[in-house]
């Protein structure tokens, strides 16, 4: 721009402030050449491991994708309200705990100069430890770092042929301990419950200061086989069958959700489906790096709905974090298969599939005011357009926080540890907003994590999931197939 005569003017004017070249060197003023100080020379070797998440946009390479992060920095500042990345850094301020630090830190286990035990090494298990996996920097970050998808491959060769830590058990191997669970809800909760549970949670890796989650008296999946005839629709819904996908989750703590659910979609129309064999998306097994489970659980999920979804069936998620596993990871764990490809493109939250397939069914009018904490995964994965429209059209006056992740992320809250972070990053806006806010408005969380947070965070509140709140509004019969949800909602401004 300005030749060489003006930038050796630039020089002397510089060099007048700054003699011994201290400020900025190397960089306007006397250039270094390009080919020097290159982050990747022509000696830069590494190796490519054998991976088990595909890295479909990275030519399927660990190597690339621990290269994505470019290192501008806007993981340590929040650009806008709407930006989840990154919930640790923000609150230890520690570069090792934001985006970009774990980044580095992978990048130096493949180059193998500084971090020289690869997949052992403790520095980056340390580094990966106060990631929530809450896929913020995926949608967030600018080129793309994926570091929940990082931590779970790094988690499951680190841990290859090794112990874990209890945690991973306890909480990886959740949906299959609930099975059993969900049929004896009432000594599951009496023993969790008990004077015992601070030598369970001790046991099993769980923070001290959380409450296990009590099980629901009976499981959806037990209410839905036992349906009685009087409240299933007398005809099927003139819009077609849906798969109603019964979460391992909403299953066994949270089972009015999928009711409400149920009376949503029959009254918007359609038919519901729902999968009586026991079922996981096999998320749990990912964000503890148990991922050769994962595969194994996905398959045989894909076994038990192989015929609805390859008639091409919508399958509706009710749980952000699973409906996100089948939209985004799985297709990445099982990339050959044309089971998850077709799963993962029918998948539907319950506002897409409302908004999309039943544009003209009029939601109930409910004129309330609602505090909406939006899960991290939806964020990433789904986004929240489909929600936005689907309350602006049943008078839902919602204000979406700005609090990023609500700090619990699954498993990461519960784990032995965590607790401070996960609390601290509760209390930066969701907590004391949630705390403010007047009884009259419905606070909102479709996560189990984020209502967890909330009902453990001191606000004395019970969030609901989008689909109560509907349902809620529908009209007296389908209102007295209501009454087993948690707590009622308050839906009207009035009252
Ligand atoms: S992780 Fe993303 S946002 Fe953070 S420095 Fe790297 S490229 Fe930038
Ligand atoms: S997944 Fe979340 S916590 Fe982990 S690095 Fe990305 S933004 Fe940070």
């Amino acid at each position: 721009m300005f030749g060489d005569e003006v930038v050796a003017l630039f020089g002397q004017l510089k060099a007048l402030f700054d003699p011994d070249n201290r400020m900025n060197p190397g960089k306007v003023v006397s250039p270094n050449p390009r080919d020097h100080q290159l982050r990747l020379g022509p000696d830069y070797v590494h190796t490519e491991p054998r991976t088990h998440f595909s890295y479909p946009e990275d030519d399927g390479k660990f190597s690339h994708a621990a290269l994505r992060c470019v290192g501008i920095g806007n993981c340590r500042n929040a650009v806008s309200d709407e930006q989840v990345m990154c919930p640790s850094y923000m609150v230890t301020r520690e570069e090792e705990d934001s985006t970009r630090g774990r980044a580095r830190l992978l990048f130096e286990m493949l180059r193998g100069d500084t971090i020289t035990d690869g997949w052992r090494s403790t520095e980056v298990r340390d580094a990966l430890d106060l990631c929530l996996s809450c896929k913020g920097c995926k949608s967030d970050c600018p080129v793309g770092v994926d570091m929940a998808t990082y931590k779970a491959e790094f988690l499951s060769h680190h841990y290859q042929g090794r112990l874990r830590p209890m945690a991973h058990y306890s909480m990886g191997w959740l949906p299959l301990l609930s099975q059993v669970a969900v049929r004896i809800p009432g000594l599951v909760n009496a023993v969790t419950q008990s004077p015992a549970a601070p030598l369970l949670k001790k046991l099993g890796g769980i923070a001290a200061e959380r409450s296990i989650p009590t099980f629901a008296p009976q499981s959806f999946v037990s209410t839905w086989k036992h349906r009685p005839a009087h409240s299933r629709p007398r005809r099927p819904g003139p819009r077609g069958p849906v798969v109603l996908w019964p979460d391992s989750f909403t299953n066994a703590f949270d089972p009015q959700i999928a009711r409400a659910a149920v009376l949503v979609l029959e009254d918007a129309g359609f038919e519901v489906r729902v999968p009586t064999r026991p079922v996981c998306c096999g998320l749990t097994w990912v964000s503890t790096g148990q991922l050769a489970t994962a595969k194994k659980v996905l398959r045989r999920t894909l076994d038990v709905l192989g015929d609805d979804i390859r008639a091409g069936l919508p399958v509706v998620g009710l749980e952000p974090s699973c409906t996100a596993m089948f939209r985004s990871d799985g297709v990445e764990l099982l990339p050959g298969d044309e089971d998850m490809r077709r799963l993962s493109k029918q998948t539907r939250t319950l506002a897409e599939l409302l908004t999309e397939r039943a544009p003209d069914w009029q939601p109930p009018q409910l004129h309330v005011d609602a505090l909406v904490q939006t899960h991290c995964h939806q964020h990433a994965i789904m986004g929240v357009d489909a929600d936005t429209a689907l309350m602006k059209g049943a008078g839902i006056d919602a204000d979406r926080l700005a609090s990023g992740c609500c700090g619990l992320a699954g498993n990461f809250g519960f784990e032995a540890g965590h607790y401070e972070v996960s609390r601290a990053a509760g209390e930066r806006v969701l907590l004391p907003r949630v705390r403010a806010a007047d009884e009259q408005t419905v606070v909102l969380a479709d996560g189990f994590s984020c209502r967890t947070q909330i009902e453990q965070g001191d606000t004395g509140r019970t969030p609901v999931h989008l689909a109560e709140l509907l349902a809620s509004g529908l009209d007296g019969a389908s209102r007295d197939q209501r009454g087993s949800a948690r707590q009622p909602v308050t839906t009207s401004k009035e009252t």
